[in-house]
C-alpha cells in the first residue's frame, strides 16, 4: 500500500483503553520508506511523531498532537547456531502469534511470556515480562529509526538500559526512536523457568504434583505457555470485551529501610528479591488494602478480580480514568506511604 497521512483520525479503535482520542495526523507505517517519508512529513510541517504498535499500553488523552504512527513492518526470519536460534521480527509483528511460531518451531525462550497483547516494537519498551521472565533475557539487539536525524541505529542490550518496565526508550530517548525491527536469542533445548510462585502453584495443581527436581521433569515449554495463558485468561480481562491496558501500576520497588517500615505493619505483605537490593512488593495488594478491588467511579473503575487493572466500562474518558488514577495513588501513598507509578505511556493533551 502506497504511504499516506490522514487528517483527524479517531484513534478509539487503535489504544485497548478504548478511549476516544484523535490524532492531529495518521499513518501506517508498513516498510522502511514509509517511515522515512513519515519522518519527512514531520519535519517539513514541524510535527512530533508518536509510534504506536498495539496500543495496549497507552493512555491516550484527547487529543495527540502531531503525527501518529502505527507501525506495521512485518517479516520473520531466523538462523541456527548450534543450539541457538537467531530470530529478526518485524516491529509489527505481534507478540503473542511470535511466541505461539516459537513453540510451534520448538525454539524455546518465551514460554513465560505467552499472551501478552501487543507488538514486538514495543516489547522493548519496557523491558515486557511475567511468570519470572522479561524480554532481557532473550534480547540479542533491535534496529530502530532516529526520529530527528532519520539514520537506522543498532542497539544491544547495554544500549537500551533495561530494567522492571524500563528501557532508555522511557527515559532519556522517550519519542526519540521509532524501532523497526527486534532479533532475539531462542534456543532448541529447553530452559523451564516454573520457578514464579503463581505459575509453579498452578502447574502444581495441573500435574497433581509437588515440584522439585525430580518431578520438574514433567514440566515442558509447551505446557508452561499453556499454564501461563490459562492463568492470563483467568486473572486479566480480555481488552476486546472490557477496555483496559493491562497493569496500570508497576509494582513498587522498596529499599530495605522502606521495606522495612512497610512490615511493621503490614507484615503479611509478600515480597519479592529485585534489582540492586531492592525488594518488590505487589501493587495490587497495596490497593486491596485500600479497600479498592472492584471500586468504581461513573464509567472506569478497578477490577474486580485484579485490582491492578483499571478498565474502561464504555464510554469512560482520560480525565476520569487519571482522577481514578490519582485517587488510588494518594490512598496508597496515605496509608503505607509508597508511590505507585504509572506502567503505561500517557500522550496527548484535553
Ligand atoms: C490485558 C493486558 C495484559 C498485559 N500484560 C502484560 C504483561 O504481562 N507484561 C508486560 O510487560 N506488559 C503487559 N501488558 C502491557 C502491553 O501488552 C505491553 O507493554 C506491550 O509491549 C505493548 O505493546 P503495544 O504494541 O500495544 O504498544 P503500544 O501500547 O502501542 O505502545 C506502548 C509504547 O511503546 C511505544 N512504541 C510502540 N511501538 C513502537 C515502535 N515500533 N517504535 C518505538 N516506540 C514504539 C509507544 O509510543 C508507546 O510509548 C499488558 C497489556 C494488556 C492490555
Amino acid at each position: 500500500m502506497s504511504f499516506g497521512v490522514e487528517k483527524t483520525v479517531s484513534l478509539r479503535n487503535y489504544n485497548a483503553l478504548a478511549l476516544d482520542a484523535t490524532a492531529d495526523y495518521f499513518c501506517r507505517l508498513g516498510s522502511l520508506d514509509d517511515v522515512h517519508q513519515a519522518l519527512a512529513f514531520a519535519r517539513a510541517n514541524k510535527l512530533t511523531i508518536t509510534a504506536l504498535g498495539g496500543g495496549s499500553n497507552v493512555v491516550l488523552k484527547n487529543t495527540i498532537h502531531g503525527l501518529v504512527a502505527l507501525v506495521e513492518l512485518r517479516g520473520i526470519r531466523h538462523r541456527c547456531v548450534g543450539d541457538d536460534v537467531y530470530v529478526t521480527i518485524g516491529a509489527g509483528e505481534d507478540w503473542s502469534s511470535l511466541v505461539a511460531l516459537s513453540l510451534r518451531n520448538h525454539w524455546y525462550g518465551l514460554e513465560n511470556l505467552a499472551l501478552i497483547p501487543g507488538s514486538v516494537g514495543a516489547a522493548p519498551i519496557q523491558n515486557i515480562g511475567a511468570y519470572g521472565v522479561e524480554l532481557c533475557d532473550c534480547f540479542v539487539s533491535l534496529q530502530a529509526i532516529h526520529t530527528a536525524t532519520g539514520e537506522l541505529h543498532e542497539m544491544d542490550a547495554k544500549d537500551c538500559e533495561f530494567g522492571y518496565r524500563e528501557s532508555i526508550f522511557k527515559r532519556r530517548e522517550r519519542n526519540n526512536y521509532v524501532i523497526t525491527e527486534v532479533c532475539i536469542k531462542l534456543s532448541t533445548q529447553p530452559n523451564n523457568r516454573w520457578q514464579y510462585p503463581a505459575l509453579r502453584d498452578a502447574l502444581e495443581a495441573k500435574l497433581e504434583v509437588k515440584l522439585g527436581e525430580a518431578s520438574a521433569v514433567q514440566v515442558t515449554p509447551q505446557l508452561i505457555a499453556e499454564t501461563v495463558a490459562d492463568i492470563r485468561r483467568t486473572k486479566l480481562p480480555d481488552p476486546a470485551r472490557l477496555a483496559n491496558a493491562g497493569s496500570f501500576f508497576k509494582n513498587p520497588l522498596l529499599d530495605q529501610q522502606q521495606l522495612a517500615r512497610l512490615m511493621v505493619d503490614e507484615p503479611q505483605i509478600p515480597v519479592y528479591p529485585a534489582y540492586n537490593n531492592l525488594s518488590k512488593v505487589p501493587a495490587a495488594w497495596l490497593i486491596e488494602r485500600c479497600g479498592l478491588r472492584g471500586y468504581r467511579a461513573g464509567e472506569v473503575g478497578v477490577h474486580e478480580r485484579q485490582a491492578l487493572v483499571l478498565i474502561n466500562y464504555g464510554s469512560g474518558s482520560a480525565a476520569e480514568l487519571l482522577a481514578l488514577c490519582e485517587h488510588i495513588q494518594s490512598a496508597v501513598e496515605q496509608r503505607f506511604g509508597v508511590c505507585l507509578e504509572v506502567e503505561p505511556r500517557i500522550y496527548g493533551s484535553f
